[in-house]
């Protein structure tokens, strides 16, 4: 008799409820316990598809003693059965036994469609005068005494009040399948929407990747070229200053006024490019990690001396003064000499060089504190530990460099006035050195600058284990 009500436009709108799919058998098998123990009346759910989802019952004896006869058990398997297979369209359907007792078979509808339905039963409409005479004449073996007493025992309740009940527990399920369908259409929505989110991010994570190793290549590709070409034009370089020194020395004959100063600019401009050149191959080997420092230790006067007599030529031309103060007690800095002086003289150079005439560059050195170890993250402040460390400072009060520019001044090829218009001279490759050089080093560079006032680098570095 089950005739399947769904439509095939529902079908495609994907939208069509299954009771079993959006009511918990727990939960309507406990609504059907509290229907039983309130009214004493069976109840059995089934589904559209047939399946019984809750059957909460107690063995009548009437049934039971019926089973017990050969044409009592067949007829009530045969009601049992008619039962089980009515499908009412839209009313309640009352299904008499001929036992006397009946049945309520309820339809449960959701959004217009059939989704199930209940059965309460059975029971002994109230109104009732008596077994009719089929309970007796259903077996030749009834006993009319013994199916009466137990006739008597059935559940009782009148027709409107079982009416009422039905509706009422047809009311109670409609809910739960209400909500339910709610809970789990807005379950799907958030499993497709992550699903759907995570898809996307599995493909930007894709692409990010495929970026970064092209980039990662490309990056290669430049700081092989770079290498190559800078070792290609230091080995012609150096012979045209070499021959540039031996004409100026005289060495091919006397020289007028005018021959040695056109040498003298083509030696100044050739040690120009030769100090570029220099600047590109160390670049290449630090981001390739292959220039070896070679650690010894070094003394932070003599160093800050010996860069202030290189620089003081360039500070006087500029007019601007050059200070140096060393505190007592500064360690000996553990480092690599040469590197240490290139660090220096950068930061020195670019002082000098962004300063105004009647600027002060200053050069200093103390003693410091150097955080080492301890693991990246939260952690940090309770493993790390600290080190004896030596504090450079270059300092100026010069043009300065605007907060918005800072973070990029360690990349490498990056100026501040980078245009063509640009007034200083250089390639935006010192700082990115310095910054190499310093992580090399195991220290740490920080700057802070105001726009129109100055500019302070401080470099802290290890100090020597054993001095102070
Ligand atoms: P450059 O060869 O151009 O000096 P650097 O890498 O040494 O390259 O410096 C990068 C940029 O940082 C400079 O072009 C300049 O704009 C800025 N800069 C560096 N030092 C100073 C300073 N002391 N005062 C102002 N600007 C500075």
């Amino acid at each position: 008799m089950i005739q399947d009500e769904t439509s095939a436009a529902d079908i495609l709108m994907g939208d069509v409820v299954r009771l079993e799919d959006v009511l918990s058998r727990d939960s309507v098998t406990s609504v059907s316990k509290s229907f039983f123990s309130l009214f004493g009346l069976p109840v059995r759910v089934i589904s559209h598809e047939g399946d019984l989802l809750a059957d909460v019952h107690r063995d009548q004896p009437l049934c039971n003693y019926l089973n017990t006869l050969v044409d009592g058990a067949q007829q009530c398997a045969a009601t049992v059965s008619t039962v089980r297979d009515i499908e009412p369209r839209g009313e309640a359907i009352v299904h008499p036994c001929f036992t006397g007792a009946a049945y309520r078979i309820v339809p449960l509808v959701y959004q217009g469609r059939p989704i199930g339905r209940f059965i309460v039963g059975p029971y002994v409409p109230a109104e009732a005068n008596g077994p009719p005479a089929s309970l007796t004449s259903v077996d030749g073996a009834v006993d009319p005494n013994t199916a009466r007493g137990h006739y008597d025992r059935m559940p009782r309740v009148r027709e409107e009040i079982a009416d009422q009940l039905c509706n009422h527990l047809k009311g109670v399920i409609e809910l739960l399948v209400f909500s339910g369908h709610r809970a789990q259409l807005a379950s799907t929505m958030q499993v497709a929407s992550v699903r759907e989110n995570y898809r996307e991010l599995a493909e930007k994570n894709e692409a990010l990747k495929q970026s970064y190793e092209e980039l990662k290549q490309l990056d290669k590709l430049k700081s092989t070229f770079l290498a190559t070409v800078s070792h290609e034009l230091r080995t012609p370089l150096t012979s045209i200053i070499g021959y540039t020194e031996m004409l100026e020395s005289g060495a091919a004959g006397a020289l007028n006024g005018g021959q040695t100063e056109f040498l003298q600019t083509i030696r100044g401009k050739a040690d120009e490019l030769l100090g570029l050149i220099s600047s590109l191959l160390d670049l290449g080997r630090l981001e390739a990690k292959t220039l070896e420092l070679d650690h010894e230790a070094v003394d932070a006067r003599a160093l800050l001396s010996a860069i202030g007599s290189t620089i003081v030529p360039a500070a006087n031309r500029r007019n601007v003064t050059l200070d140096i103060e060393v505190a007592e007690g500064t360690p000996k800095i553990w480092g690599d000499a040469v590197r240490l002086r290139q660090i220096l003289l950068n930061l020195a150079d670019n002082a000098v060089k962004f300063t105004d005439a009647g600027g002060t560059v200053t050069l200093s050195a103390m003693a410091g504190e150097l955080q080492t170890g301890g693991p990246a993250g939260l952690g940090t402040a309770l493993f790390a530990t600290t080190r004896p460390a030596v504090v450079l400072t270059v300092q100026d009060n010069g043009i300065g460099i605007d907060e918005g520019k800072l973070a990029r001044i360690f990349d490498a090829f990056y100026q501040v006035d980078g245009g063509t218009t640009r007034a200083h001279g250089g390639a935006g490759l010192g700082l990115s050195i310095v910054k190499q050089l310093v992580d090399g080093h195991e220290g740490k560079i920080e700057v802070t600058s105001t726009l129109g006032q100055g500019t302070l680098f401080t470099v802290t570095l290890p100090a020597t284990d054993d001095d102070a």
